[in-house]
């Protein structure tokens, strides 16, 4: 048997086709795109499970070996960058590490944010891990929002010539950037078909802000501008809006194509906004309740339909990077539903019909889980209940591009 073949008892192609006694392999296409094939076998008496590759829709690689303890976001926020200024942060390191966690919680996608980008993109070249890496931007005066594209655009034009990892913009937050900047941010995005990241309504303090910036509730966060010197910028352009979201509505910045995280804190206006702009959101459930956020009101999502998948954020505010607990942190959903927000509803969040489920033709992704039970019997068994149990099945291998990169 080649290494890219693999013998098991069930091949979960997707939500809605599970094979039994399958071989798995890459194969080399015409153009030399490695992609997946898939044949039927007679026998096999390993317990295992093969899943699609999961997809983290938003980490911070960077932070992976920085453990700051549970609080408010910022605070918490302020704490990072003091650590970071006193140079105690090993990015690089820090990044391969993060992707190697990724890869050994069954991850074969990542969506990255960060301000330094060659420690991600070489984190990904080393680990094998694919994604997109968005680089973090930040600017509250209109003023500058043109020179500060043109320099992070001359920054992607200069990785590009290294690697073909595909390169995005990420817009903080809607309150780290003004209106102008993010709208040359859309429009670059737009024209190199890559998703504009950014985080959006994530803390009560930035709510509190855009409605009223004197507000008690946004204290902390001015706090923590004055101290980075960027709280008389913000000030000087600030103008009352119900809340970021409708910010964003305003200045026509809800647009396709964004991927916008967390939303925790957005009123059903701001969903339905999101909802007509037809834009899905990325939640990361264990992150908010670590940065003391509370939950999204998950059970407004779903009568609204909201599309969304789910993201780790960084171990920086999580306690690992472990995405299906991250899953499993979301109230009201059966097992395979959450499957489906870590596989095939966040590859359709990327617009990737080769992420997200085993089939010819797409990419050879996949991820080996063992049955710890040897007693339970596959046939009958609900597989999405012992897929999404992480005590009950844990990750073996972990193939992308059908080469193993984890075991
Ligand atoms: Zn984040």
């Amino acid at each position: 048997m080649s290494p890219n073949q693999y013998t098991h008892n069930i091949v979960i192609k997707n939500t809605d086709e599970t094979l039994f006694n399958t071989v798995i392999e890459a194969r080399t296409s015409i153009t030399g795109y490695r992609e997946l094939n898939v044949n039927q076998l007679d026998d096999s008496n390993s317990k295992q499970i093969i899943i699609p590759g999961l997809i983290n829709l938003h980490s911070h690689l960077a932070y992976s070996q920085t453990k700051l303890k549970s609080q408010s976001l910022f605070p918490w926020i302020s704490q990072l960058v003091e650590i970071h200024h006193m140079g105690e942060m090993e990015l690089p390191s820090a990044a391969l590490q993060g992707a190697q966690e990724a890869l050994s919680f069954g991850t074969s996608f990542l969506v990255d944010n960060t301000s330094h980008p060659q420690d991600s993109i070489k984190a990904f070249q080393e680990s094998g891990l694919k994604g997109i890496i968005g680089i973090e931007i930040f600017g509250s005066d209109p003023k500058q929002a043109t020179q500060i594209l043109e320099h992070n655009i001359e920054q992607i034009k200069q990785l590009k010539e290294s690697t073909n990892i595909d390169l995005t913009l990420s817009p903080h937050a809607s309150y780290d950037v003004s209106a102008q900047l993010w709208q040359l941010c859309l429009e670059w995005c737009n024209q190199n078909q890559v998703p504009l990241l950014s985080h959006l309504a994530e803390s009560t303090a930035e709510e509190a802000w855009f409605q009223n910036k004197d507000s008690e509730q946004a204290q902390s966060a001015r706090e923590f501008w004055n101290k980075i010197n960027t709280l008389e910028t913000k000030l000087e352009n600030w103008q009352s809006y119900p809340s970021s979201t409708q910010y964003l509505h305003r200045h026509n910045l809800l647009k396709p194509f964004s991927l916008l995280t967390h939303l925790v804190h957005a009123q059903k206006q701001d969903l339905e906004l999101i909802k007509a702009a037809g834009l899905g959101i990325i939640t990361c459930p264990r992150s908010n309740l670590y940065l003391e956020n509370g939950l999204a009101n998950y059970q407004l999502w779903h009568e609204l339909g909201i599309q969304y998948g789910i993201g780790t954020d960084s171990k920086a505010s999580n306690h690992d990077l472990d995405l299906r607990k991250e899953a499993n942190a979301i109230p009201g959903l059966s097992a395979k539903a959450r499957f489906a927000l870590l596989t095939n509803k966040a590859a359709g969040l990327l617009k990737r019909n080769d992420l997200g489920s085993l089939d010819i033709g797409k990419a050879a992704d996949w991820v080996v889980l063992e049955l710890q039970d040897p007693n339970i019997d596959l046939a009958t068994a609900d597989p999405f209940e012992l897929i999404m149990d992480t005590e009950m099945t844990i990750v073996k291998e972990v193939y992308i591009d059908g080469y193993c990169r984890y075991k």
